[in-house]
């Protein structure tokens, strides 16, 4: 037997209860179906409006009958409802009509009046829905909940005698086997023969009963949204689902205003260990929330936050509360007197202050009680008439193992100090399954959505690129960053965006990034760019965090990082000349760089997109120290020398190199060995030396004449002229049985550039074309080195190893 309860948006029309049945005759199919339905939707809140009209004699009291009344034959023809039934219906309201005219009469809403009013609304609809199936050619039984359901007389939330009650239930449907039945919720019957109510949102209450009392398989709550929610979805856009949750705590959402479950409707099933879950009528594939005894732990330890709008607070103050002999017991004591419901409360440990939270409704109520009870100390100005604040809520932390986790108020009260928002007051649940704090109703979205934030959402990270040269490097980079942007976005929560591109005329910005598909147009047609405008512009965009990437060999612009970095924006480069600058100039921006908490990378500044700084650094970071480093680092170097044999010229190698972009646009710096040096200088910086560029011994292999060239061209002449000068040194090497390498080497704090022959057995003998190679000799790495091995020259690895970069940005 399955108990299934259809909420009021549920049955909220013709239309949603052709929902309803339809899941009705499914569920039927199998098992036998209690059903419990609501009001339509807003119609309990139009009764009491109604009866309150009444009651005041304002006779717009019969219009909102009237309206009452339309929709619901409107429904009931919808339905193809047969004319006795439609009849039945209007017969009802009839009767309603005459306790309204009645109120109206003797200017009275009672409690008990009231109860009756409402009860209209679950009557109502539940006779159209079991009519409304009975069309369909499907059976199905009315039964009225107020001959099942028993309780005291205290209206609008009457108590339910239990025992009586499960009697009553078991011994109708022990012979009543329709395979459907609907039930009004909400409403019950009194000792004495009124209709009473259990409290507004209480058919969920009705359905528990049943389960309970049954022994129901499970209990199913349908109704607008797909379950239990990390928030309430109608505020926070994020909330999601929860797959499953423990009575306890969907007791304590409940409680602290998660109107999808009606709080007193778990204890009942509780007991007897009967599963709810919470389904959406509009989505019955959804699968919904289950909520059980126990369930995996697999989520963080907070499942949800609620709120809980309309609150006041109500503070008594004064020295003289230390002494009052049982002072909160009177309190207490007043306030249940006068049936004021205390939904929080805090105490200052100094004793000198107590603070409640009632429902605002309860304020005046609760004043009056306190300040009644502690008229003698008020007037001996021992304590404080009772300070009120009014129009707030409460917002609470729920979760079953938050008493198990450190920090988790720390990071509540922080998201909520982030965003500015102010908090009158704090608790901590005995059961510490809730943290709560009362803040301005005012807030309550933006503290919602700042505390799902904070615990349920990962965090996304935008990182906005500026990118300066957009040669064969910063192309490819381009469109790297074009191609894996959803990758980022899905699998690292990173958003890269490309908001502004520049080359050495031009540029353009677009702080909802540009588009990369047809960047090279946009900046054809972009404004005229200089160095102090681009960074202008990126000042003034003032976007979160912002880094300049140089793609560029250019001089000035690396001049200019120190600008940057004194501005929090983060650099990586490939442009290797500002960390072989001057030993202060890189000194200087390493200190801002930390002090800025600007990132400043330039992985690409050795061995292209091999990891080389990165895995240095780590050693260096892990307590290792660098003892010797050998290397060969030059991808166009290795081009040539691999390319060049005994039976080849040299000039038509270096020739080619040039031309398939394996060497700087000035070969120069390559075949001079200034790069190799540069890169070399770095790594002996990076492991803790202080050295310069002329620290560094450069042997040159190249003869004088090509050494004091002054054009490119004037180069290449030189290198057919001196024809013989290189093949000697081949010749010699193959004699040797040995391949040229250039090597870099880093030993006791001294560098050096030079061509080597190496011998079959060193590891730099079987380097291939453009790789690199670098050997790090440490502490921990004393007799076999660290080894890096791979391409270390080329655009594409290159601009991998910048994106590369970027990435760790976004990580960091
Ligand atoms: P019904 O009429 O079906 O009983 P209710 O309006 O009583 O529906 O409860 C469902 C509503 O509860 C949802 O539409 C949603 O706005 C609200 N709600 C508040 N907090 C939550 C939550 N944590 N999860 C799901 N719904 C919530
Ligand atoms: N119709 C009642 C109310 O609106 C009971 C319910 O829907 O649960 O409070
Ligand atoms: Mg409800």
């Amino acid at each position: 037997m399955k108990i299934l309860k259809f909420g009021g948006t549920s049955v909220a029309s013709a239309e949603n209860i052709q929902k309803v049945i339809s899941i009705l005759k499914a569920e039927s199919a199998t098992d036998q179906v209690l059903a419990v339905v609501s009001a339509m939707g807003g119609v309990t809140d139009t009764l009491q409006r109604t009866g309150e009209l009444a009651q005041q004699k304002e006779m717009a009291y019969l219009r909102l009958f009237e309206s009452l009344t339309e929709r619901h034959l409107q429904t009931a023809e919808e339905l193809k409802l047969p004319t006795t039934a439609i009849a039945e219906v209007k017969g009802q309201l009839d009767n309603l009509k005459q306790i309204l005219q009645g109120i109206y009469l003797i200017n009275e809403f009672s409690e008990k009046t009231r109860d009756k009013v409402l009860s209209f609304g679950e009557l109502l609809s539940s006779f159209i829905i079991s009519e409304a199936i009975k069309v369909d050619f499907e059976s199905a039984v009315l039964k009225d909940s107020r001959e099942l359901i028993l309780t005291d007389n205290s209206y609008t939330r009457a108590q339910v005698y239990a025992e009586n009650t499960g009697k009553k239930i078991r011994a109708f449907f022990n012979e009543h086997e329709s395979m459907i039945t609907i039930l009004p919720g909400f409403v019950s019957r009194s000792m004495d023969g009124e209709t009473t109510t259990l409290g507004r949102g209480g058919s969920d209450y009705t359905a528990a009963i049943l389960a309970a009392s049954l022994r129901a398989e499970r209990l199913e709550i349908w109704t607008d949204v797909s379950g239990m929610y990390t928030a309430n979805p109608k505020l926070v856009k994020q909330a999601f689902p929860l797959k499953e949750i423990s009575y306890e705590e969907a007791m304590e959402l409940s409680h602290f205003g998660a109107k999808v479950l009606y709080p007193p409707t778990i204890t009942p099933v509780l007991k007897k260990d009967i599963p709810i879950v919470i389904k959406n009528t509009f989505q019955p594939e959804a699968p919904g929330t289950l909520i059980k005894r126990t369930v995996e732990n697999s989520r963080g330890p907070v499942k949800g936050i609620s709120h809980l709008p309309g609150i006041a607070l109500l503070t008594l103050e004064g020295s003289g509360m230390v002494g009052i002999p049982g002072f909160s017991k009177r309190l207490f004591e007043a306030l249940t007197l006068k049936e004021v419901n205390v939904v929080l409360i805090t105490q200052a440990s100094s004793e000198h202050s107590i603070c409640v939270a009632v429902q605002q409704s309860d304020l005046d109520a609760a004043t009056e009680a306190v300040n009644k009870e502690f008229e003698y100390e008020i007037s001996l100005a021992k304590i404080r008439p009772a300070f009120v604040e009014q129009d707030l809520a409460i917002i609470a932390l729920v979760g079953e193992n938050m008493k198990s986790h450190q920090g988790i108020s720390g990071k509540m009260f922080s998201a909520l100090g982030e965003n500015n928002v102010n908090i009158r007051a704090i608790a901590q649940g005995a059961s510490e399954r809730n943290i709560s704090a009362v803040i301005l109703e005012k807030d309550v979205k933006k503290a919602l959505t700042a505390l799902h934030s904070r615990f349920f959402e990962k965090q996304l990270r935008n990182i906005n690129v500026f990118i300066v040269g957009v040669g064969n490097v910063g192309k490819r980079l381009l469109d790297q960053l074009h191609r894996q942007h959803q990758y980022l976005l899905d699998e690292l929560m990173i958003r890269v965006k490309v908001a502004g591109i520049s080359n050495s005329r031009k540029m353009i910005f677009d702080s909802e990034g540009i588009d990369l598909e047809n960047w090279q147009q946009l900046l054809n047609e972009g404004e005229t760019r200089t160095d102090e405008t681009w960074f202008a512009r990126i000042q003034q965009l003032n976007l979160v965090n912002s880094v300049f990437v140089d793609v560029t060999a250019s001089q000035e612009i690396a001049e200019s990082y120190a600008q940057y970095l004194k501005e929090s924006i983060a650099i990586v480069a490939c442009n290797k000349i500002a960390c072989s600058s001057d030993f202060a100039n890189y000194k200087v921006l390493k200190s801002l760089s930390k002090k800025y908490n600007a990132p400043f990378f330039f992985e690409t500044n050795v061995g292209a997109g091999l990891p080389v700084i990165n895995t240095l650094s780590n050693l260096i970071n892990s307590g290792d120290r660098i003892t010797r480093i050998q290397a060969v680092l030059s991808g166009s170097l290795n081009f040539v020398f691999n390319n060049f044999k005994t039976d080849s010229s040299f000039f038509e190698i270096v020739s080619q190199a040039q031309k398939e972009g394996y060497t700087e646009p000035d070969p120069r710096i390559d075949l001079s060995g200034v790069d190799v040096a540069r890169k070399i200088l770095i790594l002996a910086r990076e492991s803790g030396y202080e050295l310069n560029i002329d620290d560094i011994e450069n042997i040159s292999f190249l003869p004088q004449e090509s050494l004091e060239a002054d054009s490119v061209e004037d180069f290449f002449e030189t290198l057919k002229t001196n024809a013989s000068h290189f093949e000697t040194l081949i010749q010699k090497a193959e004699a040797n049985s040995c391949q040229l390498k250039y090597v870099a080497e880093f030993n006791q704090g001294k560098a050096k550039v030079s061509l080597q022959e190496i011998p079959a057995t060193h590891p730099f003998y079987n380097l291939e074309g453009k790789d690199n190679i670098v050997l790090f000799f440490t502490e921990r790495y004393v007799e076999q080195p660290l080894i890096i091995k791979g391409a270390g020259a080329g655009a594409d690895v290159t601009a991998s190893g910048l994106f590369g970069d970027i990435i760790r940005l976004g990580k960091s």
